[in-house]
C-alpha cells in the first residue's frame, strides 16, 4: 500500500486550504470528506463571509489577516474566479473592546480606516440608526469573500496540483504510529502525518484519540431580511458591519444585500448548543425573537420578519482562539479546530500553518495562543 505524505480529514475551508498548500508544495496529499460535495452540513457553506483586518484588541489576527488578503488574491488568480469584493466593514459600539482596540491596532499597522461620529454615519449610511454616543470605525480594506466559490476554488486547484479528493468517505478511526493508519467507511490508508480539520465533528473524532477539548458546537441562524426599498442596502452603498455587544452581550454581524436580491444578511453571533449530527433539532426561536427586536431598532428600512433562515454551525473554544497544534501524544497528528465563528477569512494562513506543522517545519507565527496546552486544566489529555 502506498503511503501518503499527508492525509487531511475534512474538506471545509480549513482542510481544503491546508490540502491545497500541501499539494502546491508537491506533497502526496489525500483530502477526505464524509459527505458528498458540495454540502451544507458543516460551517463553510453559503455565499459570503466577512473579511477584515479590524480585529479589536486581538492584534495577532490583524497580523495574520495582512497575509491572508494577498493569499486570497493568489487563489483568485489560480482559479480564475473573483472571490473578494471590497465593501468596507463598519464596527459600531459604545466603548466595547472591539471598537476600542481596533483604532490603535489599525493605526499601528497602517491600515486605512476612519473614525466617524453619529452625523457622519447618518450622511454615509442613512439606512441605519444607532445611538448618538456610539463609536463608529470603518475598516476601509474589508469586504466579503464569496464563500462557496472560495471553497470550490481551493478544492479544484488542489486537484490541479495533483491532490486526491475523496468525498462521501467518512473517517472512522485514526490509528497512531510512526506512520498513521486512517480507516474510512470504505478504505484503509497509511500516511506519514494526518491533519484533522473536521469542524464541529472534532467533538466526536478527537475523543477516539484520547483528546477531549472544551469545544461547544452552536447552531447559527443565518437570517436574511427584506429591504423595504430594493437596493437600499446593496454592496455599492452599504458595508459589512459588526457590533460586539449588541444583544445581551452577544455580537451581531451583517453584510449587504448581495447573496439574494433584496435581502440583507444580519445574524446573531450565537445560538443553541447542538450535536452536529442532529443540528436541526435545536429550538432557535429565541434567536429570531432577539434579532427581530434588533432589526426594528437599528434597521428601520428592513421588514420586521426574516424572509429566509438558513443554518450553519460554530465550533467555539472557551477563549474563541483557534486550536492549531499537534496532538499532545503523537507529533504526526495535527489538529485544526475551534474556529469559533471567525475562521473563514484566515483560512489561507491557517492552511499554511497546519502545513508547516504537518511537514515538521517551524511555524511562521507565534503559536502560543493556539496551543492545546492552554486548556490543560480542563482537557482530559
Ligand atoms: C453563519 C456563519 C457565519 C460566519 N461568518 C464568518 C465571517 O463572516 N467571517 C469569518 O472569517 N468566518 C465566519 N464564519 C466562520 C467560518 O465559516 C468557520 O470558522 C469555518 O468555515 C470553519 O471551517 P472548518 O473547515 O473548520 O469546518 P467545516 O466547514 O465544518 O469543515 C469540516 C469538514 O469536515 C468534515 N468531516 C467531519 N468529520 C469527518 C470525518 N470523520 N470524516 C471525513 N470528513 C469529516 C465535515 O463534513 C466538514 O465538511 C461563519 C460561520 C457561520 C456558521
Amino acid at each position: 500500500m502506498a503511503i501518503y505524505d499527508v492525509i487531511v480529514v475534512g474538506a471545509g475551508i480549513e482542510g481544503s486550504s491546508t490540502a491545497y498548500q500541501l499539494a502546491k508544495q508537491g506533497k502526496r496529499t489525500l483530502l477526505l470528506e464524509q459527505f458528498p460535495l458540495p454540502h451544507s452540513r458543516g460551517s463553510s457553506h453559503g455565499q459570503t463571509r466577512i473579511t477584515r483586518k479590524a480585529y479589536g484588541e486581538l492584534e495577532y489576527y490583524t497580523v495574520m489577516m495582512k497575509e491572508a488578503f494577498p493569499l486570497w488574491e493568489t487563489l483568485e488568480r489560480e482559479s480564475g474566479r473573483k472571490i473578494f469584493r471590497k465593501t468596507g466593514m463598519l464596527a459600531v459600539g459604545s466603548g466595547d473592546a472591539f471598537t476600542r482596540g481596533t483604532v490603535p491596532c489599525l493605526h499601528r499597522h497602517g491600515i486605512p480606516h476612519r473614525v466617524l461620529d453619529y452625523h457622519q454615519i447618518k450622511q454615509l449610511y442613512p439606512m441605519i440608526e444607532y445611538p448618538r454616543d456610539y463609536t463608529f470605525v470603518l475598516d476601509d480594506s474589508a469586504g466579503i469573500l464569496m464563500a462557496d466559490k472560495a471553497l470550490l476554488s481551493y478544492q479544484e486547484t488542489f486537484r490541479r496540483f495533483g491532490g486526491e479528493l475523496r468525498d462521501g468517505e467518512k473517517v472512522l478511526d485514526i490509528i497512531p504510529g510512526d506512520t498513521v493508519g486512517v480507516r474510512t467507511s470504505s478504505h484503509h490508508y497509511r500516511t506519514h502525518s494526518v491533519v484533522l480539520t473536521v469542524g464541529a465533528w472534532a467533538t466526536k473524532l478527537l475523543p477516539k484519540l484520547q483528546l477531549t477539548l472544551p469545544l461547544k458546537v452552536l447552531r447559527i441562524s443565518v437570517l436574511y431580511w427584506r429591504e423595504k426599498v430594493a437596493g437600499r442596502y446593496g454592496a455599492d452603498k452599504f458595508p459589512t458591519f459588526y457590533e460586539m455587544k449588541a444583544v445581551d452581550n452577544y455580537a451581531v454581524f451583517g453584510s449587504p444585500s448581495e447573496e439574494y436580491p433584496g435581502l440583507v444578511k444580519i445574524c446573531l453571533h450565537w445560538g443553541p448548543e447542538v450535536d452536529p449530527d442532529s443540528r436541526d433539532k435545536a429550538d432557535d426561536s429565541w434567536v429570531i425573537d432577539k434579532m427581530k427586536r434588533y432589526i426594528a431598532r437599528h434597521f428601520p428600512e428592513l421588514e420586521a420578519e426574516p424572509a429566509i433562515a438558513e443554518t450553519c454551525m460554530y465550533t467555539m473554544s472557551p477563549d474563541t482562539d483557534f486550536i492549531l497544534d499537534r496532538h499532545p501524544s503523537w507529533r504526526n497528528i495535527i489538529i485544526g479546530a475551534g474556529f469559533s465563528g471567525h475562521g473563514f477569512k484566515i483560512a489561507p494562513v491557517v492552511g499554511k500553518l497546519l502545513t508547516e506543522l504537518a511537514l515538521n517545519k517551524s511555524p511562521s507565527y507565534d503559536m502560543t495562543k493556539f496551543r492545546i496546552q492552554r486548556f490543560q486544566h480542563n482537557a482530559k489529555l
